[in-house]
């Protein structure tokens, strides 16, 4: 540890530092050499899981062909064209054109901007305005910072919400949202409402977009209930409002298909982003897509209101594409996708079996990402103050060789890589039930 590096999002003085040095499958090995079970995936990035060769070897060819290459005024490459059209056959966005940076956060910076262009672009500048939920994450860069909806990531920085026109609705997280003894879909139907009331007053044309995670991952996997995408999106759709889906958690196989709009209803969004399982960590790149004709009126337009001029020195690093090819290549060609769709029905199951324990107030996820909300009392929902019940499981799973991460606040979350096999599943319900019980 070194006081002269600066981490990022850690408060250091509530944690126990833990010094990394190698990986293998789903474990990680510290300084120690005590092996843990990655949880979390890392930062829920690493699908294929650590020391992948395949990888290794692809990135270290890339770099050898050429350290560097880029796609600035005409110049480009193989791997940035083929991953391009790999990614045009694989998302469920209508004729998907694709742009590259990255991290997801760039990568939604990207659509912002895009937004903006396309309004002008197209004689309709009145029409910027994105709508983004509470306890959203979509990042922290600027603008990601400002679409996201978790006060710790807005305070103190002087964002400009209002000046690039983001709206706030309600997340669909009905165990907390929930209003006296309404159903799920009472639910829906009130914050739905609560959205039209919002589009109809600021004016249905000054919206450009909704942006969402189809599981929101960050803040506490949370998982919508059934109806609530077919019903959102039908919404926008009545008022011309593009469907953003935030796929840098749940693309590329987490949620049990490919994307996670597939899985949760909403198959046919108009954005979208991707990053981190795009390359299974193992080189930073984003891909953020928009559909087919927005990509045309660019085209047909930027004569008049000039370039689209936005691009990062890295948009398309030809290691990051090559890296991302193989990626994807590795996740059809191995059958990744059926696995974590097969193990994340275990999961889901295995879990499910902690909600009647004392100390849970709920058990929720998709495939292979999931959550386990601790309560302080399970009559009333209270938490535990400053997330201090989540901390001491995570702690005891640590101790237990299991890594999992508190998110928003007292929910602890699961994302294994998506190479887990039935036996590792039952390890990490062995090992977290266990720090379930010394917790309580
Ligand atoms: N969007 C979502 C849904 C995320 O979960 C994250 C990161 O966790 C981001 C965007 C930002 O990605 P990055 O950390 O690569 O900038």
């Amino acid at each position: 540890m070194t006081s002269h590096l600066i981490y990022p999002s850690t408060n250091l003085n509530a944690i126990e530092q833990l010094e990394i040095v190698g990986g293998e499958g789903i474990y990680v090995v510290d300084s120690n050499g005590k092996q843990y079970i990655e949880g979390l995936s890392g930062l829920w990035c690493t699908g294929l899981g650590y020391g992948n060769e395949e990888l290794v070897e692809t990135a270290a060819r890339a770099m050898k062909q050429a350290s560097f290459s880029h796609l600035f005024a005409g110049k480009f490459h193989r791997p940035a064209v083929e991953l391009a059209e790999k990614l045009h056959e694989l998302m469920p966005v209508n004729n998907a054109s694709v742009f590259f940076g990255n991290s997801g956060s760039d990568g939604n910076d990207t659509l912002v901007k895009l937004i903006n262009y396309y309004a002008d672009a197209t004689g309709q500048p009145q029409r910027r305005k994105i709508i983004a939920r509470e306890r959203s994450y979509h990042g922290i860069t600027v603008a990601a910072a400002s679409l996201t909806g978790l006060p710790a990531n807005q305070k103190h920085f002087g964002l400009p919400v209002d000046a690039l026109g983001i709206l706030r609705t309600h997340a669909p997280h009905y165990y907390r949202g929930q209003q006296g003894s309404e159903s799920e879909d009472q639910f829906v139907d009130r914050i739905l409402a609560d959205l039209e009331a919002q589009i109809l007053s600021e004016g249905p044309e000054t919206i450009a977009a909704f942006i969402a995670e189809p599981i929101t991952g960050a803040s506490g996997v949370i998982v919508a209930p059934e109806s609530y995408y077919p019903k959102l999106t039908a919404l926008l759709k009545k008022y011309g409002i593009w469907f953003w889906s935030d796929e840098v958690i749940t693309g590329f196989g987490r949620t049990g298909n490919v994307f996670g709009c597939t899985t949760m209803g909403a198959p046919e969004p108009d954005l979208m982003t991707t990053a981190k399982q795009l390359t299974s960590a193992y080189f930073p790149l984003s891909a953020v897509a928009v559909r087919g004709d927005i990509h045309a009126a660019m085209l047909e337009q930027c004569g008049q209101v000039g370039i689209f001029g936005h691009g990062y020195t890295y948009s398309g690093h030809s290691t990051a594409c090559a890296v991302g090819l193989k990626t994807l290549e590795i996740y059809q060609r191995d059958g990744i996708y059926q696995n974590a769709a097969e193990r994340g029905v275990k999961l889901q199951a295995e879990l499910a079996k902690f909600a009647d324990h004392p100390m849970v107030g709920e058990v929720r996820g998709k495939g292979l990402i999931a959550a386990v909300e601790v309560v302080a009392n399970k009559e009333t929902r209270a938490e535990f103050a400053g997330g201090d019940g989540a901390n001491r499981v995570l702690k005891h799973a640590q101790d237990n060789g299991l890594l999992l991460r508190n998110t928003g606040g007292s929910a602890l979350a699961f994302c294994p890589p998506m190479i887990i096999t039935d036996e590792q599943i039952d390890d990490i319900i062995d090992k977290f039930g266990d720090a379930l019980d010394k917790s309580f």
